[in-house]
């Protein structure tokens, strides 16, 4: 959905800390093991936060992800929003959330992370068996998880979202709606529930490769996508993105939805990425050439990209389609001075005929059995001549 136009674009923050006890097996976010550049890490955090310092924008939200953030000591995570709070304009009631691993914090460490003004924790489940677990190669157990859960809650934290994977080898509607059933004893305010997917240059993509494991057929992986929304419907949580669920819908990432919409946002760490209006740009990947640049006061950026009007067209499309609201066609008009509905009449027809798409009120949206296909979808409109 394109939002630009209509609501206030209050920043946001997002630091990468770039450190994990062990990798994932199916992981390819930018971490390392070497939990021994904590400190140095930290250091050049602070002086990218120093120069980067925004006077005049306010924020509204900081995300706190990785890697796995928890793993730093709560003394760094303290150090690290003292110098926030002097270098950016954060507004009293931001939502600041944390990613926590099970197996990497503890009731003190949560307390200290609350008092700091962390307010949301994003708990990196996954799974409750413990076989699925042992095959992603989380660190933790399922009663690590529900330990953390429950700790969580203790160190008064009333905005929690849990992460769950789906779509793993030899998975069931019934084991699959077992792990979500438990989730739901905990009344998470928030869900995150990913796909399992097979990512280039995993360990996960080269042992499917070497026939270790046979992967949940695309028929029962495509069985587990369409029953999740109907049954965390029927639990009180509803739908608003592809992967995410807010319960009674009054607890979305306002974090996150700032991605979907164009919002401004300023990434802090190594391989963050930051926008604005049309300009991205994001820092160096390595922790180690990350630390390294800015020891000489240097910015880390690696790179950056312009995006030209078609190119920030086809992104609104894709960002808008994958949330459930779709996209506001007055909005796009506003900004792309162009009618959606004429520019793409003979997709969305196509897509309508399929029962893949809905055009209601104003909205262009995708059903639940649309939504499957997202980037094919997507696809036939970023192919569109216009
Ligand atoms: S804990 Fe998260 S970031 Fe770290 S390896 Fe596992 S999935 Fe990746």
């Amino acid at each position: 959905m394109c939002k630009e136009a209509t609501t206030e674009r209050k920043g946001g923050i997002y630091i990468h800390i770039p450190f994990c006890v062990q990798k994932c097996i199916y992981c390819n976010f930018y971490s390392t093991t070497d939990l021994s550049l904590t400190r140095d890490f930290l250091s050049a955090l602070k002086t990218e936060i120093r120069i980067r310092r925004a006077a005049l924008q306010e924020f509204n939200t900081i995300y706190i992800g990785g890697g796995t953030p928890s793993v730093m000591p709560p003394e760094q995570i303290e150090e690290l929003f003292e110098k926030l709070y002097k270098n950016f304009s954060v507004v009293p009631d931001a939502e600041i959330t944390m990613e926590v691993n099970p197996g990497t914090v503890d009731l003190p460490a949560l307390k200290r992370y609350r008092k700091v003004g962390i307010n949301r924790l994003s708990i990196g489940v996954q799974s409750f068996s413990e076989k699925n677990l042992r095959f992603l190669r989380r660190i933790h157990s399922a009663s690590d998880a529900i330990k953390t859960i429950q700790e969580a809650r203790n160190a008064d934290f009333s905005n929690i979202s849990l992460d769950l994977i789906y779509g793993l080898p030899g998975q069931t509607l019934k084991s699959w709606e077992k792990d979500l059933t438990k989730a739901l004893e905990f009344a998470p305010e928030h869900l995150s529930c990913y796909m399992l997917t097979y990512e280039p240059h995993t360990p996960l993509t080269s042992a499917l490769n070497k026939k270790h494991f046979s992967p949940l057929g695309e028929k029962e992986t495509g069985e587990l996508f369409m029953a999740t929304p109907s049954f965390l419907a029927r639990n009180g949580y509803l739908q608003y993105e592809i992967s995410n669920y807010s319960l009674r819908g009054i607890f979305p990432s306002m974090h996150n939805q700032k991605y979907w919409s164009f919002h401004p946002y300023t990434g802090l760490g190594p391989s963050a990425h930051s926008f604005s209006g049309n300009i991205r740009f994001w820092n160096h990947r390595s922790v180690t050439r990350y630390i390294e640049v800015l020891k000489k006061e240097q910015l880390p950026i690696e790179n950056k990209e312009v995006l030209n009007r078609e190119q920030k067209m086809i992104e609104a499309i894709y960002l808008g389609l994958r949330q459930t609201d779709g996209i506001d066609l007055e909005n796009f008009h506003a900004n792309f001075h162009k009618r959606f509905e004429e520019i793409f009449k003979n997709v969305v027809a196509l897509l309508e005929n399929k029962k893949y798409l809905e055009m209601n009120q104003g909205r262009c949206f995708l059903s639940p059995q649309g939504m499957l296909f997202l980037d094919s979808i997507a696809g036939m409109f970023a192919g569109t001549d216009f």
